[in-house]
Order: C-alpha cells, then sequence, then structure tokens
C-alpha cells in the first residue's frame, strides 16, 4: 500500500472569520448578470432544467470545441470527479497520480477498494511525468493529472503534457483536472481538450467555481469521449443535480467575459502582492500559477499555527508536504491579502 508524502493538518475554523482564505474561492463573484439572472429564473422553480441545460451545453460546445455528446454536466466538478471515480473502481484498480495532489477523485476510489499510487513531483513543482508513465501497470486503471495542481498551485508545461496525454491515453485513460486554468497565462493556459478530437481518451473537468466564482452555485462538467461518458452514464447519469437557476446563472457568466478578464487581473495582482511580501517577510512562496499559493511555515506546528491564524480571523490552510509544513493560502481581495499578512506578522512574533 502507498503511503503518501503529504497530509493535511486541520482545526475547525473560528466563528470570526474576517478573511476566508482557505477554500480556493473567487473573492469578485458570481458576476452581477449571473446574479440578476438567477433571481429572474427563481420563479421557474418548479419545472425541470433539461432545456436550458442544453443551451449551456451547446454554449459549451462551442467553447470547448467538441460536440454536446462530448459533454458531461454536474452540480460542480466534485460530483463528476466521484462519479468516474466510483463507476471506474468499483471493481478495484489502481489510480496514478502525483503526490500531492487534489485527493478527491483518489479518496472516492480508495473508499471503493481502489489503490492509489502517488509518484512525487519534480524540484520545479511540475509533475514527473516520465516517472508516471514508468509507475503505470497493468492494474492501473486511470492516470490523475490536476493541472496546475492542488495544493501547489503549480503548473505542468504544455507541451510536455499534451504528448504524455496523447501516448499515454492509448494504454490508459487520462483524466485531466482543470478546475484552475483559466487562471494561467500563455501556452501554458491551453486545455487538453483538443486531444479529444484527435479521438484520445481523454477526460477534461473544468468548473464554474473558481473563474466564473460559482462555488456555492455548484456548476461543472467533463469533456470526454462518448463512449468513455456511456460506460459512466449507464451506471449514473449527469446533469440531473444542478438546478435550474445556477443553469441561467451559468449561461449569463459564461457571457460575461469582462468579469472573467477581470477576475483574473485582480486575482495576479493579490498574488503578486502576497508573494512580495512573504518574500520581504522571509517566506519562499513557491511560483503559483493559480488563485492560492503555497509558503513553507516551520517556525510553528500545523494545527498550533491555524488555531493562531483563526483567532486573527484568518482561515488558511496547513498541508505537511515531503516533511516540511506549510500554508496554503487562498487569494481574496487585496484588502483581504493585506490582513492575512498582516496577522501572519503577528502570529510569527
Ligand atoms: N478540482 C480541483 C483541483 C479543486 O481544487 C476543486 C475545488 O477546490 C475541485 C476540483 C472541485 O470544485 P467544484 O466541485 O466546486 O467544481
Amino acid at each position: 500500500v502507498y503511503t503518501p508524502l503529504f497530509k493535511e493538518h486541520t482545526v475547525p475554523l473560528a466563528t470570526e472569520i474576517v478573511a476566508k482564505l482557505n477554500a480556493n474561492e473567487n473573492p469578485y463573484g458570481p458576476s452581477p448578470k449571473a446574479v440578476e439572472a438567477l433571481k429572474a429564473a427563481a420563479v421557474g422553480g418548479n419545472r425541470y432544467g433539461w432545456g436550458q441545460l442544453s443551451v449551456l451545453m451547446d454554449k459549451i460546445s462551442e467553447k470547448e470545441g467538441v460536440p454536446k455528446e462530448y459533454l458531461m454536466m454536474g452540480p460542480g466538478s466534485s460530483d463528476l470527479l466521484e462519479k468516474f471515480a466510483l463507476v471506474l473502481f468499483m471493481n478495484g484498480g489502481t489510480v496514478l497520480s502525483a503526490d500531492p495532489s487534489y485527493m478527491s477523485l483518489m479518496n472516492v476510489a480508495r473508499s471503493v477498494g481502489a489503490e492509489w499510487k502517488g509518484v512525487p513531483l519534480k524540484e520545479d513543482w511540475s509533475h514527473d511525468l516520465d516517472a508516471m508513465e514508468a509507475a503505470i501497470s497493468s492494474d492501473t486503471k486511470l492516470v490523475y493529472i490536476c493541472n496546475p495542481n492542488n495544493p501547489t498551485g503549480t503548473i505542468t508545461g504544455y507541451k510536455e503534457l499534451y504528448d504524455f496525454c496523447s501516448r499515454v491515453s492509448e494504454k490508459v485513460p487520462v483524466f485531466i483536472d482543470e478546475a484552475y486554468l483559466d487562471f494561467v497565462e500563455g501556452e501554458n493556459g491551453k486545455s487538453m481538450v483538443s486531444l479529444l478530437n484527435e479521438g484520445k481518451n481523454v477526460i477534461v473537468a473544468r468548473t464554474f467555481s473558481k473563474i466564473h466564482g460559482m462555488a456555492g452555485l455548484r456548476v461543472g462538467y467533463v469533456a470526454a469521449l462518448p463512449e468513455t461518458l456511456k460506460s459512466i452514464q449507464k451506471i449514473t447519469r449527469g446533469g440531473m443535480g444542478i438546478t435550474n437557476t445556477s443553469i441561467y446563472a451559468a449561461i449569463a457568466s459564461m457571457d460575461d467575459t469582462a468579469f472573467q478578464a477581470k477576475s483574473k487581473n485582480l486575482n495576479k495582482q493579490a498574488r503578486e502582492y502576497t508573494a512580495s511580501t512573504l518574500k520581504t517577510m522571509g517566506f519562499s512562496p513557491v511560483p503559483s500559477y493559480t488563485s492560492f499559493m503555497i509558503f513553507p511555515q516551520e517556525t510553528m506546528e500545523g494545527k498550533a499555527f491555524l488555531t493562531k491564524m483563526s483567532e486573527q480571523g484568518i482561515g488558511v490552510r496547513s498541508f505537511e508536504i515531503y516533511d516540511k509544513t506549510w500554508c496554503r493560502v487562498s487569494m481574496g481581495t487585496m484588502e483581504e491579502m493585506q490582513m492575512f499578512t498582516s496577522a501572519l506578522g503577528k502570529v510569527m512574533e
């Protein structure tokens, strides 16, 4: 049995949290246009949302450049990560991923009897794709890649990952979780979804929780080959869990490109401020491509650190990764980031 190289420290959050920087939520969302659409749709709550879901899927199909039959919708991408884990691993098998990574799919797979095999990240915090490929065995049923990765906030290069997915998906399906990809600039911000047009067996997960600021409204989807989706949908269909109101909000949010650009820009500013302030304070943050950041915090044991931060009104996360204690902080507004750095200074005194 594989022994993980990371673990999380947790304490209950204080009730008086003023800066909630623990769940990688978008502090600006949802888009005002999404809120308007949601309010207007509330009176239609007596009807099932299938008709409007179809409209949303048409929009996503156009954006992703794949036919609608390649899409499966869910109330957040968690629902789909979990559904894939349940169906693919109900008869056991091994799921391969980086260690550390976002554990939702692996945890559910393990709970139904699968094995998880982790592969440490490289020194530059990107996926060790060669080691991952070498770790595939006859028992491997899925490779899970979170890019950019959570909890590290780091990226694996587009070309390298594209070649890996292209090659490896001939042997075993590759699940790419792109929850934070909208925050990435340049070529590395390109999705793996185009591999589907080459007939590759990849599964790409996206969410409205991050750039769209709709974490509480619950909309996500995966793009995959129709035959892959059929094998999942034989057991559990998609789309039923999303509320009609959230579907309207998602459609309006997709149209509000100005809001998405604002989220991305303000996130970048918060990230620059946080990284430079942490460096001034003597910390070494890992360069982040996402809406959160990690840095080693080794003065204090993880739980004690969380408790002290929580007493200052700040919610963050604490991980043990490769024998160091790390803090993960989500990017809030600039004001929240200032509260965070000032609380951190006090806690470290
Ligand atoms: N994938 C990653 C990497 C995440 O960090 C999260 C949430 O934080 C999710 C998926 C799940 O998001 P949701 O269920 O809100 O779409």
